[in-house]
């Protein structure tokens, strides 16, 4: 007979009491790119052909660079950091608009 397991935040890792609410959550990330940056000056940057490139490859690091193309993570979160998230996600840059 035991009770509800206590869950631990996926953000702070504080533990996250029966009685409290706490929120479900699952991510996903996915590595897209419209337009590839100019080649040759823009070297350094990480262009998604450029981490497939070195998928192919087999280099050391693979799971670090498929991270880089998808990403998933599913857990739960406390309210307080529900809010930072919330906060962080909903809130567009004010230029990012057309007007
Ligand atoms: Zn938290």
């Amino acid at each position: 007979m035991s009770g509800p397991r206590v869950k631990t935040c996926a953000a702070c890792a504080r533990g996250i009491a029966p009685s409290e609410v706490y929120y479900r959550f699952t991510l996903i990330l996915e590595g897209e790119q419209d337009v590839l940056g100019p080649s040759g000056a823009g070297a350094t940057q990480d262009d998604l052909a450029t981490i497939l490139k070195q998928l192919e490859q087999g280099d050391e690091s693979a799971q670090e660079l498929e991270d880089q193309v998808h990403w998933e993570r599913s857990g739960v979160v406390c309210s307080a950091c529900r809010s930072v998230v919330v906060r962080t996600l909903s809130a567009p840059p004010e230029a990012a608009g057309p007007h």
